[in-house]
């Protein structure tokens, strides 16, 4: 019944989820310091982004899963 495609991201949200290390496009998601909650950072760069120790980052997720009508 009804098939949904959702192809891209919302506009908008471009600035937070560009890693601030490699500024790739963490389109699946990333981490972000409560020192900063500004500057995401990918996966592979979590540990870049600040000084703080790893328990002080949040991961972020923003995969696009089919949303429920
Ligand atoms: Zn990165
Ligand atoms: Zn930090």
């Amino acid at each position: 019944m009804g098939e949904s495609t959702q192809v891209g991201l919302n506009a908008g949200d471009e600035d937070y989820t560009e890693c601030a290390v490699c500024h790739y496009f963490c389109h699946l998601g990333g981490l972000v310091c409560k020192c900063n909650p500004t500057r995401a950072a990918c996966f592979e760069h979590a540990e870049h982004i600040c000084e703080c120790p790893l328990t002080k980052r949040t991961l972020f997720y923003r995969f696009t899963l089919q949303q429920v009508p």
